[in-house]
């Protein structure tokens, strides 16, 4: 059975391969003078990857003609579930293969639209020609990051007969907009992966208003927490002890003073947002239903709430568990409590999942100085609000990082009209030269962090 689906896979690998890239439509026609990198982002972007259909046979297919005229770039690609989620991973061997790798990653994958809001259509990547601005669903999230990768590599084995120290991978992967579980999840999990040799990764980051370029080395972990609370039902006029509602309301008050406490470090500026345990409630489930709403005269015997919690990787998760034991969802007050979802905290080591970015890094001062010979400033290393693929590799205790090189632009990732403009879209092209330039050629040792 195994060698038969082995056969099928490659197979059609090579089906994939002999069939000719069509571009799709294009909505607005290249102008003229439009740089070269500027019109193949933009056939990038045409190419639809949104949720819940994304393709991305086209956009394998797409990026594959691209790698293709890149001499010595060799291209894979890997199927870790269905033929209909293509992994793509290319590979610029390194002079000394026993070093770790550095690997760059992005995913194929964009959040759906609602194109009525949307000022030009969010798939036909308009590039506005009074401010340069291109509009398109994944302009920022994270097809920018896919392209530049690849434009770097093609300018630099171009221009310079780049030939890198350590082994370069670029992995294009699908799903991570919906978890990652059947694309980076199950990379890291493949003898594929561990074949490698990754000793550092750069992931997705985010956009930056200021002049400066943004930096992350953790994300949040989510964990969805749901409480009960149950009690004797009895008449709406009666008052008595531990009733369900009763014992919800005084749940609900433990944690909103928590929540509170939280809140109150980001408000007096102690804290960045994403630096906290946030805890929010997200539904009430309770009362009696009639024909016309609930009904009034009756208190009900049982009582639900909702709430998502973010735990910044300093949070320590047997601490949190005391809390919901004992005090948010407490058995004496008659609660219970289920973890429906339980993101990791640790990696296999026991560590906090993130990526030092001090000396202890020796890929940090590589990564610093890079940015600093592309003239660029960074801000203070931050934590994502949210979560990305970065956290499977932290987990396997690789270092990664999450950076966009996107400055002097809003936060538009999710957003209706997501734009990126063309020239931060070009100099963000000349930030990875460098960043690749530098890691690939990192001859220290980087064996633990
Ligand atoms: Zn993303």
């Amino acid at each position: 059975m195994f060698t038969r689906h082995r056969q099928l896979l490659l197979f059609s690998v090579a089906i994939f391969l002999l069939s000719e890239y069509t571009p799709p439509p294009s909505s607005a026609a290249a102008h003229p003078r439009e740089p070269a990198p500027i019109t193949r982002f933009r056939s990038y972007l045409k190419i639809n990857t949104a949720h819940p259909n994304p393709d991305y046979t086209t956009a394998v297919k797409y990026l594959t003609a691209i790698a293709s005229t890149i001499p010595t770039l060799r291209i894979k690609i890997i199927y870790l579930t269905t033929l209909e989620k293509p992994l793509l991973l290319l590979t610029l061997a390194g002079s000394d293969p026993s070093l770790p790798a550095v690997l760059f990653n992005s995913h194929l994958d964009s959040v759906p639209v609602e194109s009525s809001k949307w000022l030009h259509d969010p798939f036909g990547a308009h590039l506005s020609p009074e401010d340069g601005k291109i509009y398109a669903r994944g302009a920022q999230d994270d097809k920018c990051i896919g392209m530049q990768y690849l434009e770097a590599i093609k300018e630099l084995k171009g221009n310079l007969d780049f030939s890198p120290l350590r082994t370069v991978h670029v992995s294009y992967v699908p799903d991570e907009e919906i978890g990652g579980f059947d694309g980076m999840a199950k990379f890291v999990e493949s003898e594929e992966f561990k074949e490698l040799n990754i000793g550092f990764v750069m992931d997705e980051g985010q956009a930056s208003p200021s002049d400066e370029f943004r930096v992350f080395y953790a994300d949040r972990t989510p964990w969805h927490m749901v409480i009960k609370a149950n009690g004797l039902p009895g008449h709406g006029s009666r008052m008595y002890e531990n009733c369900a509602m009763e014992n919800m309301m005084k749940s609900i008050e433990v944690i909103t003073k928590f929540r509170d406490s939280q809140f109150d470090l980001v408000k007096a500026g102690l804290a960045a947002n994403s630096e906290v345990i946030s805890v929010n409630p997200v539904f009430l489930k309770a009362g009696t239903p009639s024909p016309t709403g609930f009904v009034m005269n009756m208190q009900p015997s049982e009582v639900e709430a909702g709430f998502d919690i973010r735990l910044p990787p300093t949070a320590d998760p047997d601490l949190l568990m005391r809390r919901i034991t004992e005090e948010w969802a407490p058995a004496w007050r008659n609660m219970t409590y289920e973890i429906t979802k339980k993101g990791v905290l640790r990696d296999y080591l026991g560590r906090p999942l993130l990526t030092p970015t001090n000396d202890s890094n020796p890929w940090w001062s590589v990564f610093e100085q890079a940015i600093a010979k592309a003239g660029g400033k960074l801000t203070k290393p931050e934590i994502l609000a949210s979560t990305t693929d970065a956290r499977f590799m932290r987990q396997r205790g690789i270092p990664t990082l999450g950076f966009s090189p996107m400055k002097n632009t809003p936060i538009l990732l999710h957003d209706h009209n997501e734009f990126l403009k063309d020239s931060v879209y070009l100099d963000g092209i000349k930030v990875y030269k460098h960043i690749i330039k530098s890691l690939s050629s990192f001859n220290g040792t980087s064996s633990s962090y």
